[in-house]
């Protein structure tokens, strides 16, 4: 791990010089990657006054496997995974590099976890599709970390605050889901509109006041808190980013909320931003 922090940040910030913020960003439908809207336009504010990242680390809700991976190739490719969209969605590349040892020193440092080193996916659209606006010049090593699929909320929480380490090395960590997401219940023809069914609004509230008040066990323990919370969160894949992002959280840390909108009835596209101070 020494030969491997020598070898990766030989000239960055030591420890103590400065974290980097942790983002969690609603990204809603892939339509979002090529649309300039309010949402895409709050992300790009969101970075203006972060230094330029040494890489950036996304936790999507679109990568779930068996066990936790990390994508180690030096050119990921641009995985379009969605279907019924029209075609300029299909022709995004987002032509990122990869960093081969960095996803080996992440191997390294999730010391309770058996990573792995993956060759085979790149960067879905849970990734690009924010991650492009933000950074169109695709100039920065972009890497994926997996969900775990087999692992409760606990677990993925415990294995996201092993990664605190690279707020310090200059990588941006960046969670991309939707903290309420129910695709089921969609009522598509309001896609478009700020519109919240009374249970997505519901557990959209609570979940901002445990997320305001630093309450993060009620937030991992969320199949316990009800209805609304059961409704919001039919399948984890898209709330558990937002876990990844608050086990980053240290004790001082600030944290806003932006881009705090319910599009489709069921679907939040609220985002989240931990900065130090
Ligand atoms: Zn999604």
């Amino acid at each position: 791990m020494k030969i491997l922090d020598e070898l990766l940040w030989p000239n960055k910030p030591g420890p103590g010089a400065g974290k980097m913020p942790v983002l969690f960003l609603g990204h809603g439908s892939p339509l979002n990657a090529v649309e300039d809207n309010e949402f895409s336009s709050g992300w790009r504010d969101a970075i203006k006054n972060i230094e330029k990242p040494s890489a950036i680390l996304c936790i999507s809700a679109h990568w779930e496997t068996r066990g936790t991976h990390i994508t180690a190739m030096e050119k990921p490719r641009t995985i379009h995974d969605f279907g019924g969209f029209p075609e300029e969605l299909y022709n995004v590349q987002y032509p990122a590099p990869g960093d081969p040892l960095l996803a080996k020193a992440i191997q390294g440092i999730l010391s309770g976890t058996d990573a792995g080193l993956d060759e085979k996916w790149g960067l879905d659209h849970g990734c690009w599709s924010v991650v492009k606006h933000m950074y169109p010049e695709a100039d920065i090593p972009v890497l994926q970390l997996s969900l775990d699929y087999y692992a409760d909320a606990r677990r993925h929480y415990e294995l996201a605050a092993e990664l605190a380490v690279l707020r310090k090395k200059g990588v941006l960590i960046i969670g991309s889901g939707n903290m309420v997401h129910n695709l089921g219940m969609v009522a598509w023809q309001r896609l478009n509109e700020t519109y919240g069914f009374d249970w997505a609004l519901e557990a959209g509230e609570k979940m901002k006041k445990y997320i305001l008040s630093g309450s993060h066990d009620q937030l991992i323990n969320y199949t316990t808190l009800g209805k609304s919370f059961d409704l919001a969160i039919p399948t984890p894949e898209h709330y558990l980013p937002m876990l990844y992002v608050l086990a980053l959280q240290d004790k001082n840390d600030r944290i806003t909320l932006f881009n705090d909108k319910t599009v489709g009835g069921s679907i939040s596209m609220t985002c989240i931003r931990i900065d130090s101070v």
